[in-house]
């Protein structure tokens, strides 16, 4: 067993939130714009940005908690740039070494003046500037309410940047059917990019399937209404599918009832892959470490099952 396992099982067993940031790990569901780090952001802007506390009931309490605490702030280049720095120094203190983050396809627009190389360039000054550590994994992200013709029309400038690693489709989950999205896959596949979407979390065990197999899903943002089918569980197995779990979102927002009832325990044990991040940090306080901690200290996981999942998560899936 390598020194970071070692580490990382015995920080567990201490319940040690300080040794478990030290050992290295990856976050591979983390919305930039509230996944950074709260001291950082209050220490430049002098804005204090609190967690929500206690369960939503709807996403529009959880509109309300961004209008209160984010508002119209963070709307323009150089807070925009302030949320990227952020979100770079919470992956350092968190020891996180693989992040994967990106911007909106319409706020290449709205914060970047249209300029594509300008959108590249913040993410890696900040990579530079605050975390040269951090293998960062820049995504191309798309709402999942915005016409198919507008997506394709802000996609456009993003197609031939080879710095993009990944696609991912994110905010409310039935807001049009999956298959509108196919032909911006196929075209997202053909460039190399690894294909994610948010599914499972509001929808079924089927919304799931159909999306990976629609859409040809490498990995799964959420995916956790898959336990609710043997079917389904067997088919992620079998295809090598990636679900990307945030436990504590999954909590607040009401999709799980508590942590020791979350159900990665079943989809791990089902020899599914599953990775183990933050989503919204701002939100939800959920760190990465805090995420191992708390499935750990609710017994979800043993300590050995995190170190594999932990580990899983820093491999290439290439
Ligand atoms: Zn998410």
């Amino acid at each position: 067993m390598d020194v970071n396992s070692n580490n990382f099982i015995q920080a567990l067993h201490n319940r040690d939130l300080e040794a478990l940031r030290k050992v290295t790990k990856a976050d591979l569901h983390n919305h930039f714009v509230l996944g950074g780090c709260r001291a950082f952001i209050k220490e430049k802007t002098g804005v204090d940005i609190i967690p929500y506390k206690g369960v939503m009931h709807s996403m529009e309490e959880m509109h309300k908690w961004n209008d209160q605490n984010l508002g119209d702030k963070f709307n323009n280049l150089e807070m925009r740039q302030l949320l990227i720095d952020a979100t770079i120094v919470q992956a350092v203190n968190d020891g996180v070494k693989i992040l994967e983050i990106g911007e909106d396809v319409w706020g290449l627009d709205a914060y970047f003046h249209g300029n594509i190389q300008k959108l590249i360039d913040s993410f890696k000054q900040s990579q530079k500037e605050y975390g040269k550590e951090v293998e960062l994994r820049l995504q191309i992200g798309m709402s999942r309410h915005c016409s198919i013709n507008s997506l394709e029309k802000w996609l456009e400038p993003f197609w031939d940047e080879k710095a993009f690693y990944s696609i991912d489709l994110y905010g409310v989950e039935h807001a049009q059917g999956i298959g509108n999205f196919k032909s911006i896959y196929r075209k997202a596949k053909s460039k190399g990019l690894k294909l994610k979407a948010h599914v499972g979390e509001w929808g079924t065990a089927e919304d799931v399937r159909e999306a990976v197999d629609v859409l040809e899903l490498d990995e799964v943002q959420h995916g956790i209404a898959a336990v609710e089918s043997k079917e389904v569980m067997h088919y992620l197995r079998d295809n090598k599918i990636r679900l990307n779990i945030t436990p504590t979102s999954n909590v607040i927002l009401g999709r799980v009832k508590n942590h020791s009832l979350h159900p990665i325990k079943e989809l791990y044990h089902s020899g599914i892959d599953v990775t183990i991040n933050s989503d919204d940090v701002l939100i939800f306080d959920s760190d990465v470490s805090k995420e191992y901690l708390r499935l750990y200290e609710n017994g979800v996981l043993s300590e050995h099952e995190l170190d594999d999942i932990r580990l899983n998560g820093l491999k290439n899936l290439d």
